[in-house]
């Protein structure tokens, strides 16, 4: 547990998944936490009478309203970007516009979103981003755009933590691996290939990724900034 008390946080992307661990996980460590969603509205709504989070619906895709609602929250002390999509196929057949569209949601959202937070951020701020192991290593066809998309999170947030060391701000991108969710389940048939790369063979849960969140967002990790924590089960050793 890491004391958030009146910590102010949004998190971009907070309805489901990873993003609702990591609601839940700083509302119970005290955090005034608001979230966005775009399409689930009832898990968003479930998730904010749970918590006493504040759910808000913003879509990532769009920059304007990314940048709009990051401003109107005022001073921020934690920024979490996971809103993310995964488009994997055959690159030759893939539609160019959702393509397109992964790449505002995974790269254009959480820039724009971390600039507009550090205009009015106080000093020793935190912006954490959730990319994926698939930043580091892509070991199957068809994930080129999503690699693509989780790798420019690293130049982001080397670049970022250099523009904002000096008030204190940290910028860190968490890199999960294989992680039970919506979006790749567990006993999905995605399953048994991923768990073949890791070295501990099993998926992690949402909750572990929130923990090392939080760590990352709290006190003994002041020092901690412009880098990638990857949290995979060894799926990139
Ligand atoms: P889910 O599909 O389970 O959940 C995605 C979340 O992102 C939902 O809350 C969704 O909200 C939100 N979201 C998606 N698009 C938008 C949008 N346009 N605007 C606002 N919110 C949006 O995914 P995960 O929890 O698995 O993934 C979360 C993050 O973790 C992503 O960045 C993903 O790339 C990354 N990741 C996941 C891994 C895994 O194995 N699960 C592994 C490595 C990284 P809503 O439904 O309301 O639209």
């Amino acid at each position: 547990m890491t004391d958030f008390t009146s910590k102010k946080t949004l998190v971009i992307g907070g309805s489901r998944g990873i993003g609702a661990a990591i609601v839940r996980r700083f509302a119970k460590d005290g955090a005034d936490v608001r979230f966005t969603y775009a399409g689930s509205h009832d898990a968003a709504q479930a998730l904010a009478a749970e918590t006493g989070a504040t759910a808000i619906k913003s879509d990532a895709a769009d920059r304007q309203a990314v940048t709009d609602v990051v401003a109107a929250q005022g001073p921020l002390d934690i920024l979490v970007v996971n809103a993310g999509v995964g488009i994997l196929g055959d690159a030759l057949t893939l539609d160019p516009d959702a393509i397109d569209r992964m790449f505002d949601i995974n790269i254009r959202a959480p820039y724009h979103a971390a600039v507009e937070a550090a205009r009015q951020m106080p000093e020793g701020g935190r912006i954490i981003v959730i990319g994926s192991v698939n930043g580091d290593r892509m070991p199957f066809a068809g994930g080129a755009a999503y690699a693509v998309t989780k790798s420019a999170l690293q130049g982001m947030a080397r670049g970022l933590a250099r523009d904002f060391g000096a008030r204190g701000i940290t910028v860190n991108i968490v890199q999960p691996g294989p992680t039970d969710t919506d979006m790749n389940p567990a006993d999905g048939p995605m399953a048994e290939a991923m768990t073949g790369f890791m070295a501990i063979k099993r998926y992690a849960t949402s909750e572990e990724i929130a923990g090392l969140t939080a760590y990352l967002a709290g006190p003994e990790a002041s020092i901690i900034t412009g880098a990638m924590h990857t949290i995979d089960g060894g799926f990139g050793a």
